[in-house]
Order: structure tokens, then C-alpha cells, then sequence
């Protein structure tokens, strides 16, 4: 799961209890246990974009898959290449100050703010800064926090996470960094300082600082340009943000009040200036998504695919943690990559023939923004109209038995019907995102399929709602666990709940490729529009 723009709210569902469970019919969460020790060994190095230990992992997975049978479907074998380009903070040479009242007053890097290496910095910035409150534009909603403000050169501050009156997937959609930016460029800002919301961090302050110098990518290709014009881009420490309000006639605190509520937040000049110098070294990386095919057995829903997708890079080595630098990434993403390995092999196993072909899709580049899964997106390696579906999955989390599914895009799109039912066959209860504020509808690869008209989706195991001790489990997982090296193999795993996931993405997989009808979006879905007209980006 990448980790841009993370915030919590919590929002507690009511759940009936579910129905008996059967046991899985073609898993034992054993073999995919085993295909997780294999890609999150320390061996694999944490599986960073474009290093020998991804590379190996990728190697790895293409034996794998030729082994059950897989037909290659990238555009060189089972590989599709993908360059990026790597930026890296040269934080030595880097500066970063408050001007009040023609005074200096120097921040720390790492302690009041660090540097988001995403766009492409410029070498020095001065420029008065703007509150914009949840900075968002959303015009379906003619909820517009930019109206009224002037932000021409100016860098524009902004509280991350959205109000109650935005519905979530669309909340999620407009936060997103290239939403986000788009709306802010065309106002005239020239850069962005984001403040985590201190009430819904997902990673401790402490832990963003500590690989804060860690390399950001882009995709080489121009046209995936979404930070131009982005010559600033900060995240401030929410404990040191009110400085950042001083002399404004308003606190940090007071905003925090109004933000706890899910209200429009004020907006409002700030009375400082950021003043910016900035280094950046950039490189050429390159990486490959992998693709391969099973055929289907209907001569002509064989023409179609049915996508499958994991996310396989991670974030590598970094800062040690408790004198542990490898970030194995075992539940991210190595989870899912193994997922789809398993699914592969108990098709071979059992035989079974569905009506479409099978697309199975692990992109690289997650974690820099889900740049291999927006490049597939863009340039598919079949035909972008034969693709009927997508399945992500990606840190599913089984750290508890398997009662409750949420499922990101549940009402977006007839698959969800489909995911609800084949769940509840299962005696496995489904749920929307019960924590719209974390936007993890837009944190993995399903959203570029959305961005392209495809029909998504992507589910995760949640706590029962009525258990404050599995509760806790899944918030100390995120808090200690998430993009830590403690993602590793010496983990709590329950394999009889992956197993019964697994079933359940099997099932799904198989109606969709069976069902004479392609799925199809709803008619008061916002997404539905990329279906007539794909997003450039
Ligand atoms: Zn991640």
C-alpha cells in the first residue's frame, strides 16, 4: 500500500454475525505462506523498485508462473520494462526557514518539517504562504475550499484529510496528490506544505522523519507528468505546526477543533514566508511489471480479460528500526504477489476452465506513487478494451479470522454486488470502507485501472467491528508494523483466514470470467465518466 496522504477517522458499522463458514475447497494458506517466505526473504532486500533484489523476486514469480502454466503477456516475455526516474534529497545542501517580520527563523529538517521529493524541487523558493484549509476542489459537490483566495505564487498550506459532506470515494479521488496539485497549479500556487492530521496519522511523525531521504520516483515518460509546476513541496510536523500560524490571528489549535468535527475549515492568509533551498539528485531506474495470461475456454469470452493485480516492489533497505534496516514487506506486498502465485497454481491443480481469459498483473513502483500499475494502465499489453475487470489485492492483512471483508469500491460498480455475494456464499460478511478519511480507495493499483474505465476493486480483512481487542491488533499493526521492518516473517499470521480470502478472490475471479455479462459501473457511480473518457494522467 503506498503511503501518500494517510489519515484515520474511525466510524464503527453495525455487523450482524455471519453466517457458518465452509472450509476453503482449494486452499490451506500453507502454500501461500510459502510463496510469501520466498519473496520477503531477506535475501529480496525489501524489493525496492529497480534493485537486483525486486529483479530476483520478479525472477522468482516468472518461474512460478511458467510452472502452472502461464502464458507470458508482457511485451518482452512475461515482462513489460518500465523507467522511472529516481530523485533523491541531497538534504546536506538543503535549507528550509519561516520569515516573520523580516526575521529568519530556521527549521529543522527530520524535526519541524522534511522535504516530499515527488515533484521536481526548485533549487530556491521564497514565497508567502495561504491556508487553504482541506485544500480541496470538488465540483460535483460545488465545494470549493480555493474560492476566494489568492494564491498566485504563493505556496498553499493545507490540513490533510477532508470533510464529512464529501462522499468518500470522491474525498479520496480529489485528495489525490495529482487531483490535488491539478486544482491548486490552475490557482496559481506554487508549491504545497501538507500538514498530517494529527488525530488520523497512520505513521508515526518519529517514523516519516526517519526515511525522509529515502528516493521518490516519477515515471521517465513525460506524459505522466503530474507535479509541473510544483516547485515546493514540504509535510510539516503537525506537533511544530504552529508556528506556522503565528501572527494570523488564528492557532493551529483552533483549526484542529473545527477539523475533528469534519467541517469546511477556515481559510485564510498566513502571516509568514517559506524560504526554501533545495537538492535534488536524480538517476534513471528500471523496472518491469510482470503479465501473464491463462486463455479462457468460451471461443469468444476468451477475447476478454479478467485482471488480477498485485503490487511486488516494496521500499527496501532503509533506516533501522530496533537494528533492522531490510523493510521486508511481507503483508505489503508480498501477500498479494504470493496470493495471485497461489491462485495460479491451484487453477492448474484443479483443472477447473472459466469462460474469459485471466490477466495476471504484478506491478512494480507501488510504493513511488503506483507508477507501474499507471503505466500498465496506459499502455495494457492486451487490448485496453478486452480488459473486463480488475482485482487488486494488496495487504490484506489475515491477523484475524476472516468474519468481515472490506471491499473499496463496494458501490461503485456491479462487482461489487458480486463480491458481496460470492463473500456471503462463503459466510463471510462484507462492508464499504468503514475509514473513508485514509483514502485507500486511491492508495492501490485499482485506481489506475479506474482512471482507465475499468470496473475495480480491492478488499482487505477487517476487525469485528464489536471487538475493541481485534480492533486494537489491526491499529498497533499500522502504528508499529506498516512500512516497517517488522513486516516481516516473524509476524502473527492467521493461515486459515488467507486461505479463506484466498477462496473468496478465487470465486470472485471465476464469476466474473464466467458471467456471460462484463461488469459494468453504476449509473450514479462518479468513476463511470473514465468508462466514456479515460484519464489522460
Ligand atoms: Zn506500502
Amino acid at each position: 500500500m503506498s503511503r501518500q496522504l494517510l489519515f484515520v477517522t474511525v466510524l464503527i458499522l453495525a455487523v450482524s454475525a455471519p453466517s457458518a463458514q465452509a472450509a476453503p475447497a482449494h486452499f490451506d494458506g500453507k502454500t501461500w505462506w510459502d510463496y510469501v517466505k520466498v519473496l520477503a526473504a531477506d535475501n529480496k532486500q525489501g524489493r525496492e523498485t529497480g534493485s537486483p533484489g525486486l529483479a530476483a523476486a520478479e525472477e522468482y514469480v516468472v518461474a512460478q508462473l511458467r510452472q502452472s502454466g502461464l502464458q507470458p503477456a508482457g511485451s518482452k516475455g512475461f515482462y513489460q520494462p518500465v523507467g522511472f526516474q529516481a530523485h533523491q534529497i541531497v538534504e546536506k545542501d538543503c535549507r528550509l526557514a519561516l520569515v516573520h517580520d523580516g526575521k529568519t527563523d530556521p527549521l529543522t529538517l527530520g524535526e519541524d518539517a522534511l522535504f516530499a521529493t515527488r515533484a521536481d524541487l526548485a533549487p530556491q523558493v521564497q514565497a508567502p504562504l495561504v491556508f487553504v484549509g482541506w485544500g480541496l476542489t470538488v465540483p460535483e459537490q460545488n465545494y470549493d475550499d480555493l474560492a476566494g483566495l489568492d494564491l498566485h505564487g504563493k505556496v498553499a498550506v493545507i490540513l490533510n484529510g477532508a470533510p464529512a459532506e464529501i462522499p468518500g470515494p470522491l474525498a479520496a479521488h480529489y485528495r489525490s496528490s495529482s487531483e490535488s496539485w491539478k486544482a491548486l497549479h490552475k490557482a496559481g500556487a506554487i508549491g504545497v506544505v501538507s500538514i498530517p492530521n494529527p488525530a488520523s496519522i497512520d505513521i508515526p511523525w518519529s517514523r516519516l522523519a526517519l526515511n525522509r531521504t529515502h528516493v521518490s520516483m516519477s515515471l521517465a515518460d513525460p506524459k505522466f507528468e503530474t507535479a509541473a509546476g510544483e516547485q515546493l513541496s514540504v509535510i510539516f510536523n503537525p506537533a511544530h505546526a504552529a508556528q506556522l500560524f503565528a501572527g494570523s490571528g488564528h492557532t493551529f489549535d483552533e483549526i484542529i477543533a473545527v477539523a475533528k468535527e469534519r467541517k469546511q475549515l477556515p481559510r485564510f492568509p498566513l502571516a509568514v514566508t517559506i524560504k526554501a533551498v533545495t537538492k535534488l539528485q536524480k538517476e534513471e531506474v528500471q523496472s518491469a511489471n510482470i503479465v501473464a495470461k491463462l486463455p479462457g475456454s468460451d471461443p469468444e469470452l476468451k477475447k476478454e480479460y479478467v485482471v488480477l493485480s498485485a503490487h511486488i516492489d516494496h521500499v527496501g533497505v532503509g533506516a533501522p528500526v530496533n537494528g533492522d534496516s531490510i523493510y521486508n514487506g511481507a503483508m505489503d506486498n508480498g501477500s498479494g504477489s504470493a496470493l495471485l502465485l497461489d491462485v495460479a497454481a491451484s487453477l492448474k491443480k484443479s483443472g477447473d476452465k472459466l469462460k474469459r481469459s485471466l490477466l495476471f498483473v504484478f506491478v512494480t513502483g507501488e510504493e513511488k506513487g503506483l507508477l507501474g500499475s499507471r503505466y500498465f494502465s496506459a499502455y495494457p499489453t492486451v487490448d485496453p478494451k478486452s480488459i473486463v475487470a480488475d482485482i487488486n489485492v494488496d495487504m490484506f492483512l489475515p491477523i484475524v479470522p476472516l468474519k468481515l471483508l472490506t471491499v473499496q469500491g463496494i458501490a461503485e460498480s456491479d462487482l461489487g454486488d458480486v463480491a458481496r455475494q460470492v463473500a456471503e456464499a462463503q459466510g463471510v460478511k462484507v462492508q464499504a470502507d468503514p475509514q473513508p478519511q485514509r483514502n485507500l480507495f486511491v492508495r492501490s493499483d485499482q485506481y489506475n485501472f479506474i482512471r482507465h474505465g475499468i470496473p475495480a476493486l480491492a478488499m482487505t480483512i477487517a476487525p469485528d467491528p464489536n471487538s475493541a481487542e481485534q480492533k486494537q491488533l489491526f491499529k498497533d499493526w499500522i502504528t508499529n508494523r506498516y512500512h516497517a521492518p517488522s513486516d516481516d516473517l516473524d509476524q502473527p499470521v492467521d493461515l486459515s483466514a488467507a486461505a479463506q480470502y484466498e477462496e473468496v478472490i478465487r470465486a470472485l475471479m471465476a464469476q466474473v470470467a464466467d458471467n456471460p455479462q462484463r461488469p459494468q459501473w453504476k449509473p450514479y457511480s462518479f468513476f463511470r465518466r473514465y468508462a466514456e473518457n479515460p484519464s489522460q494522467y
